[in-house]
This record gives C-alpha cells, sequence and structure tokens, in this order.
C-alpha cells in the first residue's frame, strides 16, 4: 500500500505587493500544519526573493508559477530554472491553463519546461484538464491522454517519479465552480491509471493535485478521493483563514 503525502499548493498567479505577500507568508508560518501535509507556495516572480527571506526558517516550501524554456542567455525578459534553484525554489507550476490558453504556451514548450525543470533539480508540478467544451464532447479523458503523452514522449515516464500533477479542469477554474468529488476521482484515477500502463510504480508513487475553485468548505470532499493528494489552490490561497481551513482538510 503506497502512501503518498499530501500536497497543498498555493498559486498566487500575478498578486500581492510586499506587504500583502509578507502578512500572508507570516500567517502561514505560524499556523499551516506541516506535520502530516506538504505546503508549498508559489508567489510572482518579483516577490520570490522575498519570500525566500520570510520562509528560511520554516517549514513550508518554495515554488514559482513559471520558468523560461531556455535554460539561459539572451532571452530578455525570461526567467531560468538555475536561476529560480539558487533562490530557493523546489517547484515549479508548469503548463497552467492561464498559460496554455491565455499566453499560448504548446504541448511542446509545456514539456520543454518540464524537461528543464527536471535537469536544473525543480519539482514540475504539471497542470493538465480539459476545457468546459471538451468535456460536454466527452473528450475528458482524449485531452488527458494527450496532455501526458506530450511529456512522456519528451521526458520518458521516468521523469514523473520527480513531478506532481495537478489536475485543473479548465472551466472549474477561477469560476467558483469546482468538479465534483467524483469528477475529480475519475479524473484523478484515469490520469494514474494512464501512468501505470507505462511504468505502475511510478504512477502509484504520484501525488495528484486537484485544482479548480476549491475553498475551505469544499476541500474536504474533494480531498476524499482514494486518488486525489491535496490541491493546488488560486484564489482560496490569497486568504490565510481560508487557506489554513483547506491545508486543514488535506491532512
Ligand atoms: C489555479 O489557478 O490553479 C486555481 C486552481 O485557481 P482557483 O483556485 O482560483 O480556481
Amino acid at each position: 500500500m503506497n502512501r503518498r503525502q499530501p500536497l497543498i499548493a498555493a498559486n498566487w498567479k500575478m498578486n500581492g505587493n510586499r506587504a500583502s505577500v509578507e502578512a500572508l507568508l507570516r500567517a502561514f508560518s505560524a499556523d499551516c500544519p506541516t506535520e502530516a501535509t506538504e505546503v508549498l507556495i508559489c508567489p510572482p516572480f518579483v516577490h520570490i526573493p522575498l519570500a525566500a527571506e520570510l520562509l528560511a526558517d520554516s517549514a513550508l516550501t518554495l515554488g514559482a508559477q513559471n520558468l523560461s524554456e531556455y535554460a539561459g542567455g539572451a532571452y530578455t525578459g525570461e526567467v531560468a530554472a538555475d536561476m529560480l534553484r539558487d533562490y530557493g525554489c523546489a517547484y515549479v507550476i508548469i503548463g497552467h491553463s492561464e498559460r496554455r490558453y491565455v499566453l499560448g504556451e504548446s504541448d511542446e514548450t509545456v514539456a520543454n519546461k518540464f524537461c528543464l525543470a527536471l535537469e536544473s533539480g525543480l519539482k514540475p508540478v504539471l497542470c493538465l484538464g480539459e476545457r468546459l467544451q471538451d468535456r460536454e464532447g466527452e473528450q475528458t479523458e482524449q485531452v488527458l491522454s494527450e496532455q501526458l503523452d506530450s511529456i512522456i514522449c519528451k521526458a520518458g515516464v521516468a521523469g514523473f517519479a520527480n513531478a506532481v500533477v495537478a489536475y485543473e479542469p479548465v472551466w472549474a477554474i477561477g469560476t467558483g465552480r469546482s468538479a465534483t468529488p467524483e469528477q475529480a476521482q475519475e479524473a484523478h484515477e484515469f490520469i494514474r491509471n494512464w501512468l501505470a500502463r507505462y511504468d505502475a510504480e511510478a504512477a502509484a508513487q504520484l501525488r495528484i493535485l486537484y485544482g479548480g475553485s476549491v475553498t475551505a468548505d469544499n476541500a474536504a470532499g474533494l480531498f476524499a478521493g482514494s486518488d486525489v493528494d491535496g490541491g493546488l489552490i488560486g484564489g482560496a490561497s490569497l486568504r490565510a483563514d481560508e487557506f489554513l481551513a483547506i491545508c486543514q482538510a488535506a491532512g
């Protein structure tokens, strides 16, 4: 029987200033339960040095929301994986739907970033998920398997040994309309089974997070699924009480 440690990850997106970063991280460091659950905070790039300083003596883990598809050099405005490592990041979110569908990242770009993250010692939090039209057209499994296969083709299934997957139905992100616990468990089970076709052990060990309008009220129900190993939390991670309650629900 595999015991996967729950992980709750905060995706602050493009929100916050120095004062709010400091206030939230002080509250999280003081109160987040970290004995049983890993808690990961992903601020915007510009706040990473401040967050690293504030989290230096805390049990919380630091991550980034993105990284460059290139290792370094003449790419104005980009941030390389090694720079994130240098500032204490352990994880990086990759393939978030806002990057895929709003900022135009292809499966190939996502796969390149996945590989670069691993090469630099960062653990990718790989986001996958179907849009509303995919779900309504009964294409959810097709979308998830294609997104997984594009990573497997480039990184091999072995890459998942040091990664986390976040199932994030696009229609549930920031909409207040979460997946039901049954829909979440069904998608997570599909993802795990799909990977198990390549490597049963890697699939059994993989942590799969649910993301999409998780709140203090619905967290426990969503995390109850046997293949749900925690959550990737957007809006609710910007409110200390709400985020703490979600962390407690995961433990
Ligand atoms: C997200 O952006 O990854 C997310 C899950 O957002 P929210 O919790 O606000 O739906």
